[in-house]
């Protein structure tokens, strides 16, 4: 026990404290009330079914909304109606501008030595094919890093195949080197000559469901048709290509870009009785990928923080000291376009944005918090883990990020929290047809709502300052 002390509350509770920040003067303490208020919200979070309502609804009302369609407009005007529904005391909207593009059909083929199906996806954002597709022999390329270092002659007028597969952890760390040759790799087989690109789905699963997610080409090289084959198919092309003999496929992918189109963030507060001007941000993303109903990313998220400064609001006496801000970001999958807009129009007033975090990494349970605040609340962030410590949540020791979105802001100086998602299973389904709300344990999705009530009222009561 030489970094941390155990003191007896007036509660009889016993809290863990940083020794070093508990011995300091100047520490402003959480107080007896918000610990106990915080831990009656919890208890009550636990038997509460309004996230998984919450989720049923937008699953089942608005389904897939992918960034800049008419069904992201859809989901938008869903979440104002279902904030105010709530009886949220603002609610309201900020324009994101998105250039918009449209997916309208894909099919691939292996033609030569054999000929069989494969099971493939546009990437969003890719370019289309000519008319009727093309036909070209695959170069294999294990890896990004190894189409950075290839010939040029080697992959002219082909159609590069990267198979890397991506492995799977709890946190997701495996997403990060993989998906480089979902999001990088179509510029650069375009820069050598290729034809077209196509992937081996940047997931964990098994299963023949070929996983989407976003691609950006480079200013100067003409963009080539990108697409994701399923994992089994991935395999299938491997085995042929262990035959030594040249393999020639058929792809065809029809996409459509129409410009710059307005798209909204849509923002539900609880005001807070003290430092109204103050907000906790608590955030999510609306938009979806466009094969499932976006249930696991990021229906759940949506849910759980809304839910969660929803049931803050009707469980408290009165409203929490500081403002309770839930943006549901806009088109984040297209490259996080709504929080970028946010942090830009918000850059002034960053001063104001207390802390934020965000919930986008499926339905699994929250298992740890990490954080980035000042030595002098990280005991605030301590008292939050013992509070969420009967939910199974340990204190992580690394900085937190603040996750996708809500990191726009804590890049440019607002504190941040991670409530750490367990994510073994979250990319067996991520960016799927498979994405769909009969895969979210409603249990998981009340933990979840459990753990954010307890830190966005701690954060919205605790007079101090976390920078
Ligand atoms: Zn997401």
């Amino acid at each position: 026990m030489t970094k941390h002390m155990f003191l007896k509350a007036a509660t009889g509770v016993a809290f863990l404290l940083s020794a070093s920040t508990a011995l300091k003067a100047d520490v402003v303490p959480v107080s007896d009330d918000t610990r106990e208020t915080a831990a009656m919200l919890r208890d009550k979070a636990l038997k509460s079914d309004a996230a998984y309502e919450i989720l049923e609804s937008l699953t089942t009302e608005v389904g897939p909304r992918l960034g800049g369609s008419e069904k992201e407009a859809e989901a938008a005007r869903w979440a104002v109606a279902k904030l105010k529904a709530l009886g949220f005391d603002k609610v309201y909207t900020e324009p994101v501008t998105v250039s918009k593009w449209e997916r309208i059909s894909e099919s691939a083929s292996v033609v030569a030595p054999y000929t069989q199906p494969l099971s493939i996806t546009a990437l969003g954002k890719s370019a289309a094919t000519p008319e009727g597709g093309i036909t070209a022999e695959i170069v294999h390329i294990p890896t990004y890093e190894a189409l950075l270092e290839a010939d040029p002659a080697d992959i002219e007028g082909k159609i590069v195949f990267i198979s890397n597969r991506m492995e799977r952890f709890k946190t997701g760390a495996g997403y990060g080197p993989a998906v480089q040759a979902r999001g990088k790799g179509a510029a650069e087989a375009a820069r050598k000559g290729a034809k077209a690109i196509i992937i081996r789905s940047i997931g964990t699963d098994s299963h023949r469901l070929p996983h989407t997610g976003g691609v950006n080409y480079e200013e100067g090289t003409p963009p080539i048709a990108a697409a994701a084959l399923s994992n089994p198919d991935a395999d299938l092309l491997e085995r042929m290509l262990d035959r030594g003999k040249p393999i020639s496929i058929h792809v065809d992918v029809q996409t459509k870009f129409h410009g710059d189109v307005t798209m909204h963030n849509v923002i539900g507060e609880i005001t807070g009785r003290e430092k109204p001007e103050e907000v906790i941000l608590m955030g999510s993303h609306l938009d979806s990928w466009d094969l499932g109903t976006g249930a696991i990313d990021d229906g759940a998220g949506v849910a759980i923080t809304v839910a969660a400064a929803d049931m803050i609001q009707d469980l408290t006496k009165e409203r929490p000291r500081r403002t309770l801000r839930v943006v549901l970001f806009a088109s984040e999958e297209l490259g996080l376009i709504g929080a970028k807009q946010y942090a830009e129009a918000h850059k002034d007033d960053v001063a104001n944005h207390v802390i934020g975090a965000e919930s986008d990494f499926g339905a699994g349970p929250v298992w740890a918090l990490a954080s980035k605040v000042s030595t002098g609340s990280v005991h605030v962030v301590d008292t939050m883990a013992q509070l969420m410590q009967p939910l199974g949540v340990v204190r992580h020791g690394r900085e937190a990020g603040g996750g996708p979105d809500v990191g726009q802001m804590v890049k440019i100086g607002m504190p941040g929290i991670d409530l750490m998602q367990d994510g073994t299973d979250y990319f067996d389904l991520h960016h799927t047809a498979d994405d769909t709300l009969d895969k979210v344990d409603p249990e998981a999705l009340k933990q979840n709502v459990a753990a954010w009530v307890v830190f966005a009222y701690i954060a919205a009561e605790w007079p101090g300052d976390f920078r």
